[in-house]
This record gives C-alpha cells, sequence and structure tokens, in this order.
C-alpha cells in the first residue's frame, strides 16, 4: 500500500491543518499524519483557548476560503491597553491610526478554527488525512522521505513537513538541537462573562509574577431565559509554585482574584469554563530543516504568549513556505532539495528571532519586582504612547505587516 504525495505533513494541530489547505490551494497533492482522533481535539475540554488571529494571518484564512468563520464568529481587536498592573499611566494602541485599517486582531476561540479547517480538509480531494495513526516508521532517502504507518500503509513524497508541536520528535531524530528555557511562569486559560461590555478593548496588565491578559470575545448570545452576556478570554500568567494553588480554587473565588487584578473595570466577572494551565518555555531551532525534512511553527519555534503571537509565527511559517513549494513544484524543482528548504528558513528565521526576543525581553523587563521598575516602566509606557510614529512602528510588527510578506499573507493565493 505505497502513496505518492507532493508533501507529507507529520502533526494535525492548527499550523499542519493550515499548511494542508494552503498547499492543496496551490494544486499540491499531500498527506497529513496526526496521531490524535481529530474529533476528540474538538472536544472544549481539549483545548479552552482563544488566540488572537492578526489581520496578515486574518488575510491568509480568508485567501484560503475561511473568513467566514472570522465575520461570524470571531471578534475584532480594535483597541490593546497596556499598563503596569493597575497604574493609570498606559499605552494605547488604536486600530483607527493603524495602516491599513484593519481591526489589531481577531479573537477565535481555537476549538472553532480547529472545526472549520477539519471540515476543509475532509472535503478537499488534494488532501489524504490519516487520523488517528502511528508513525512505525521514518526515512530519508537521496531521493524522496517515506513514512510508514501501523496499519501497513507507505507514504513517500519528496519532503516531509514536520509540524508535530514543541517536542517534534521528527526534529529529535534528525538531530536538530533547540535553544531551550523555562519561564517561571505558568498561563491560566479560561473564559469570563462580565457586566460591563469590553469595547472591543484588549487589555495587558503587567505583573511581576507575569502578565495578565483579557481578549475580548463574541458576546454569548441570549438563551431561553439567559440574556445575552459580554465575554472575554483570560491569560493570566503566575509563579509554576502557585499554579495548582489557583487551579484549585473555586469559580467563584478565581473569578474574584481576576476582578481584584483588572480593578474591576468591566464590573462583576463570572467564570465560564474551566480554567487550564500551562507551563511557558521558549525554543527555538537552530536550523529549520535537515535532508527531505522542513520544521514548521512549534516544531520550529515557541515562545511565552506574552503577546499572542506564537501560533501567527506558525501561521507565517505556512504562507512563506506554501509560496516556497508552490513557486518550486511550478519550476519542476525537488521539492526536498536543500535549496527549497534554504529558501524557506531564510525567509522565515529573522522574524521568528526577532519576535521570539521581542516577547522574551518584555516577559522579563516587566517581571523585575520592585517600586523603582513599576515607576520606570510605567512612565516609559507613557512616554511611548506619546508618540504615535512609534505606537504605529509596533502595531504594524504585532499585526504581521512588517518585512517582506508572502502573497497569502497580502491575501492573495500567488
Ligand atoms: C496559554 C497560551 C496562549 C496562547 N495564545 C496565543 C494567541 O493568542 N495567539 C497566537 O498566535 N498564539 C498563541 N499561543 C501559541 C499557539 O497556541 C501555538 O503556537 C500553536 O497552537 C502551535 O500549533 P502547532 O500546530 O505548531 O503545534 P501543536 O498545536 O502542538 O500541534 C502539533 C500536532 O502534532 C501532533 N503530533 C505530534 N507528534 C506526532 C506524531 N509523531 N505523529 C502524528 N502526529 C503528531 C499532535 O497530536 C498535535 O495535533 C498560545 C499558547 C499558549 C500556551
Amino acid at each position: 500500500m505505497q502513496q505518492t504525495y507532493d508533501a507529507i505533513i507529520v502533526g494535525g494541530g492548527l499550523v499542519g491543518q493550515t499548511l494542508a489547505i494552503a498547499l492543496a490551494a496551490h494544486d499540491l497533492r499531500v498527506a497529513i499524519v496526526e496521531r490524535a482522533d481529530p474529533d476528540a481535539h474538538l472536544a472544549p475540554e481539549f483545548d479552552g483557548r482563544a488566540s488572537a488571529i492578526a489581520s496578515s494571518t486574518a488575510r491568509m484564512l480568508r485567501a484560503l476560503g475561511l473568513g467566514d468563520v472570522l465575520d461570524s464568529q470571531g471578534c475584532a481587536i480594535r483597541a490593546i491597553r497596556v499598563t503596569d498592573g493597575l497604574s493609570p499611566r498606559h499605552l494605547h494602541f488604536d486600530s483607527a491610526e493603524a495602516e491599513p485599517a484593519e481591526p489589531l486582531g481577531i479573537m477565535l476561540e481555537n476549538r472553532v478554527l480547529r472545526t472549520i479547517l477539519l471540515d476543509r480538509l475532509r472535503a478537499d480531494d488534494r488532501i489524504t488525512l490519516f487520523a488517528p495513526a502511528t508513525i512505525v516508521a521514518t526515512d530519508r532517502g537521496a531521493d524522496r522521505s517515506t513514512v510508514a504507518l501501523a496499519d501497513g500503509t507507505v507514504l513517500q513524497a519528496p519532503v516531509i513537513l514536520a509540524c508535530d508541536g514543541r517536542q517534534s520528535a521528527l526534529r529529535q531524530e534528525a538531530g536538530i538541537r533547540t535553544a531551550r528555557w523555562q519561564y517561571d511562569g505558568t498561563a491560566i486559560v479560561t473564559m469570563l462573562a462580565h457586566e460591563k461590555p469590553h469595547d472591543h478593548v484588549a487589555s495587558e496588565l503587567f505583573y511581576p509574577e507575569g502578565p495578565f491578559a483579557q481578549l475580548p470575545m463574541r458576546d454569548l448570545p441570549a438563551d431561553g431565559e439567559k440574556p445575552a452576556r459580554h465575554r472575554s478570554a483570560l491569560v493570566w500568567t503566575i509563579r509554576s509554585s502557585d499554579a495548582a494553588g489557583v487551579k484549585a480554587l473555586s469559580p467563584r473565588a478565581l473569578a474574584h482574584e481576576a476582578e481584584k487584578r483588572m480593578g474591576g473595570f468591566l464590573g462583576h466577572l463570572e467564570l465560564i469554563a474551566p480554567a487550564s494551565s500551562y507551563p511557558l518555555g521558549l525554543h527555538h531551532s537552530e536550523r529549520y530543516w535537515a535532508e527531505r525534512l522542513i520544521l514548521v511553527g512549534d516544531a520550529a519555534h515557541g515562545i511565552h504568549p506574552i503577546a499572542g503571537q506564537g501560533l501567527n509565527m506558525g501561521l507565517r511559517d505556512v504562507a512563506a513556505l506554501a509560496e516556497v513549494l508552490s513557486s518550486s513544484a511550478r519550476l519542476g524543482l525537488d521539492l526536498g532539495h536543500p535549496d527549497v528548504a534554504r529558501r524557506y528558513e531564510r525567509w522565515r528565521r529573522a522574524d521568528n528571532f526577532a519576535t521570539a526576543f521581542a516577547t522574551d525581553s518584555l516577559a522579563r523587563l516587566f517581571g523585575v519586582p520592585g517600586k523603582a521598575a513599576h515607576t520606570i516602566r510605567s512612565t516609559g509606557l507613557a512616554a511611548v504612547n506619546r508618540l504615535p510614529p512609534l505606537r504605529r512602528a509596533f502595531m504594524k510588527v504585532a499585526r504581521g505587516e512588517a518585512g517582506d510578506l508572502p502573497p497569502l499573507l497580502r491575501g492573495e493565493l500567488g
């Protein structure tokens, strides 16, 4: 049972699935292998997170025909307010000042994005999904790669695209080293209903133990007797030693703690989803490829969620790789040739490194305890706030608009 494709994607997370759809949109035939049951990944208890989809990434999803879900279920972030704790001095980013004048991002539940991606994968006859499937062997030879599955199926293609996440077995097998460290931080993630509207404003409040982010979500519609309710996602970083204690709090107590940290600006809060926790770390691979293997998304890099950029980086990898592979295929080149992989790496490495560096610096800067550090940070935020060109430059980077954008990030199929 040998089957031949243009590329084999290993890992059907958000990055792997989007990559499959992007390659198929460029008429490449792909196999995607996922070890878990993808329908089980749609359960709210599997991933209760929501992601901030940056404007360039949103344009790519629209170009791939996934725009409806952003319009019908996403919530536009029109402004971001950054403060050092509850200091009145702040930095305010407003989409009205940004160019192009699009929202700063769109908040969408990961589960909703997974659902639409899976529907699209299954409907596209250029994509073959193997899931749940166990890989028993991989071989990367001089002229092709093969992936053998436990049921006896053997897949072959010029190149394997590793989208198998932070612990990527393919990366480790290829001997690609990573720079990595853990933060003394764990993100507590949950969903809140609140009394006052969020007005599409996201808030990032920095505390010495880590950032506390409130991210606007679409209101919960009225349900029978229950009226419509305002809603936000919460990503609250705490010291890892406190994680077990915070997770053991009752929903009411956790909502009360969140309310204190927010200074009550959204009024009374109620937890409307179970809290889950994620230990936080950074890793960056020394190279993004080996013979007939290319790393994509968290398999190549992972960062602190302080600025909501991890998935966006992975999806920017997807846009660049789709362009590199499809243009190489049009020229009849071997998709597993090192020159093809090098072109992708050159395109993505600087942006990924700069984003990892910036988020790491932010996490450290705001982690310095003490009154003097607090005063310096608050004054710094207020100073940047008075400099519109600098604010616009920050917004451009956060929206993924900086640098040489591949066609998909400009909203074109190329
Ligand atoms: C608390 C938190 C909040 C975040 N918020 C944001 C945000 O707002 N915006 C943003 O841009 N990013 C955010 N991120 C980052 C983002 O979630 C990740 O970068 C992104 O989900 C990575 O996707 P991925 O597909 O590369 O990896 P993964 O999601 O890890 O997927 C890897 C897939 O590969 C499969 N797999 C692994 N090994 C094998 C194998 N051997 N065979 C077959 N399949 C295999 C796994 O089952 C899995 O499905 C956040 C992260 C955290 C922790």
